[in-house]
């Protein structure tokens, strides 16, 4: 039994695909992590026996690498019920008030805790990331949504609900704005996302501004990466969605930074992390938009340390509850 390396089984449920490794109380992934689609049922709802099924197999392997396995840290994409471990909605996958803690507990005879991604993503950076001696940080993410959590005084801070961090749905305009995914309109999020990007290549192909965009998509509707490869490129079109976004995101996180004086953001997801002078460019146009020079100063901007931030979270979310972290 000495020999064993004690672990516990990360588990990061997305939207369309679901992540899961194998990690040591030191944060290290042992072995290579795993990605699998969700599996739907037939009406469209994400089918939680199918990702037990998963999780089984997977442990069942773990019996060949010497892995005594702890229990179960899990991940998902919507609000979590604190302590219940109560998924209250996750649009993506039609769940709604699904008690995934007590499924997995039963499911696998494990120990399990349960949250949302953002917060996760959060803890890591916190625990054995960027952000590890940092009191006061955001963790951001823009990728198809805008979205993202708050660590400060030294703990997560979830808000009186849990639903604390929802950068992206702060109103920009009301009155020109376009529908968002929360049932609003004129959110930030829908200027500033994947979608909002691709939408707005469209629109300059439409009305013939670019000819680059137009031949990178072909016959297809444009996407966020021809946008992206478009401004690489010099595509006049392109250069000014992008740096629309980037002001924009700029003002905003300037306004979270004036409400909560924070040291660090620490910003991932696919837009970022397609751009390689996105935190470069916020780093030097979020001073614009702060009150205090001595924040003007000492704000960092910094990218995600992990290639999963919300993986590595989930495993020291089960730790830190375990014990095992200090
Ligand atoms: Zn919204």
């Amino acid at each position: 039994v000495s020999n064993q390396l004690d672990c516990c089984l990360a588990v990061d449920i997305g939207g369309s695909k679901i992540a899961l490794g194998w990690f040591d109380t030191n944060g290290k992934l042992v072995g290579d992590s795993q990605n699998i689609p969700v599996p739907f049922d037939a009406f469209g709802q994400a089918d939680e026996n199918r990702i037990i099924d998963s999780m089984r197999r997977i442990i069942h392997q773990a019996i060949n690498i010497q892995i005594n396995i702890l229990g179960l840290g899990v991940s998902v994409c919507g609000p979590v019920e604190k302590e219940s471990g109560v998924v209250v909605l996750a649009p993506n996958l039609k769940w709604r008030l699904k008690p995934l803690k007590e499924i997995f507990q039963f499911g696998l005879k494990l120990p399990a805790h349960v949250e949302v991604d953002s917060r996760q993503a959060a803890l890591a950076e916190k625990t054995w990331g960027a952000a590890r001696n940092v009191n006061n940080f955001a963790w951001c993410t823009i990728g198809t949504g805008y979205g993202g959590y708050l660590f400060l005084d030294n703990k997560l801070f979830g808000g009186s609900r849990g639903f604390a961090g929802n950068f992206g749905h702060i109103t920009h305009d009301e009155i020109n704005g376009f529908p968002c995914g929360c049932g609003r309109k004129g959110c930030i999020e829908t200027f500033v996302a994947g979608p909002a990007i691709a939408r707005q290549g469209q629109a300059a192909v439409d009305s013939g501004q670019s000819e680059m965009m137009k031949e990178l998509a072909g016959d297809k509707p444009v996407t966020t990466r021809v946008v992206v490869q478009a401004r690489q490129m010099g595509d006049k079109s392109a250069i000014q969605i992008i740096d629309q976004v980037l002001r924009l995101v700029a003002i905003n996180l300037g306004g979270v930074v004036n409400i909560l004086d924070l040291e660090m953001i620490v910003m991932g997801g696919g837009i970022v992390n397609s751009l390689p002078d996105f935190v470069d460019q916020i780093q030097m146009r979020i001073r614009d938009h702060l009150m205090m020079d001595e924040t003007k100063l000492e704000i960092k901007i910094v990218k995600e340390s992990f290639s999963n931030a919300s993986l590595y979270g989930a495993a020291a979310d089960f730790f830190l509850k375990e014990g095992y972290l200090v």
